[in-house]
């Protein structure tokens, strides 16, 4: 059992619903076991410059539904260097915080592991992202929300495309990875679905348009933010260009799919995955990422974390193609 009396506690990087949870459940298990907890405001960034709030059991009442994170989250550009992580240590000790848990997502882990190369302080994470792309667990903080988001919004454009016969283009997060896309693309039975990790996307979805069937009456394809095509709107440009028979339109969903209460599913996780940290902490562990794998806490050390697989299940394009015929 590692002796941890003051454990410091930040979100980093985008926010993601689920966060507070996941905040709450870190300071009430920490208050459990008799360790103090140190709010540290705006990620890196405050950290660096000393912004510090004691939390206490009152600090985190009534935010498990709400999303955002209270702690509030920032990039900087300064931790990314080591004189601006000397910086932070040295706040951290003026404060006689002697453990970190971090909440965010890949750049949030690769500051931590710096971090924790340089210095004796034992840090532990949790996924805290919408995108859904970190090895190490099945699910991130904020993922399950705001593929429901998404879904949501999705069946109300369904409802004016079905109306006046049109074919949306619609742009979900995702710069990196098409998880987003792919799990509400099926869930919202979309015609196709563009992601970077599919480069024949725009060739299927040419395909569907030319020799699909013709007497359907709504049309939606699912984009994430960074797929090769170039963005929803150079997607509806090519679109009208090749098939200006169809009354294509474009709606990019944007930062609503951040916000929100959390779902039961987010809540859930983040409070599981809270109370391991510390109990982690506790038990010595160190630089490494907390999740859940086939329902039990996993343990993956935060390089390892890093890696996200560019693999998609291949099952799920098919079921597209399936589906929407
Ligand atoms: P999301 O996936 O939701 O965008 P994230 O944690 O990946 O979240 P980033 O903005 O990529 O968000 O990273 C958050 C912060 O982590 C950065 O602003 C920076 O302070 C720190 N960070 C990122 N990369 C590094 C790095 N190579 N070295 C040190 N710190 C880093």
């Amino acid at each position: 059992m590692t002796q941890i009396k003051k454990i410091g506690l930040y979100t980093s990087g985008g926010d993601a619903p689920g966060m507070n949870a996941a905040i709450r459940a870190v300071v009430r298990t920490a208050l459990f076991y008799d360790i103090e907890v140190v709010g540290i405001l705006r990620g890196y960034h405050g950290m660096i410059r000393g912004e510090f709030m004691p939390m206490g059991r009152k600090s985190v009442s009534n935010i498990v539904q709400r999303g955002g994170t209270i702690l509030k989250t920032a990039r900087s550009d300064q931790f990314k260097t080591p004189e601006g992580r000397k910086k932070a240590y040295d706040q951290l000790k003026s404060q006689d915080i002697d453990a970190l848990v971090a909440i965010g997502g890949d750049g949030t882990f690769t500051g931590a592991l710096a971090f924790g190369s340089e210095f004796d302080m034992p840090i532990v994470g949790l996924p805290g992202t919408i995108d859904n792309d970190l090895a190490g667990t099945d699910f991130t903080i904020g993922y399950d929300t705001a593929i429901n988001t998404v879904v949501n919004a999705v069946d109300k454009i369904r409802d004016t495309a079905e109306s006046h016969n049109r074919l949306f283009i619609v742009e979900v997060m995702g710069r990196d990875s098409g998880l987003i896309a792919l799990r509400t693309g099926i869930a919202a039975g979309a015609e196709a679905i563009l992601i970077p990790e599919n480069k024949d996307g725009m060739a299927h979805l040419f395909d569907r348009l030319e020799n699909g069937r013709k007497d359907k009456t709504s049309r939606i394809v699912i984009a994430a933010e960074g797929d090769d095509a170039g963005g929803a709107f150079e997607i509806g440009r090519i679109v009208t260009e090749r098939f200006p028979h169809y009354d294509t339109r474009v709606s990019i969903l944007g930062h609503i799919q951040r916000g929100g209460k959390p779902t039961c599913m987010d809540r859930v996780l983040a409070s599981r995955v809270g109370v391991a940290a510390v109990e982690a902490l506790r038990d010595g562990h160190r630089n490494e990422m907390i999740g859940v794998i086939h329902n039990e806490i996993s343990y993956t050390p935060f390089g390892s974390a890093l890696k996200r697989s560019t693999e998609i299940n291949a099952n799920f394009l098919k079921i597209v193609e399936i589906l929407s015929l």
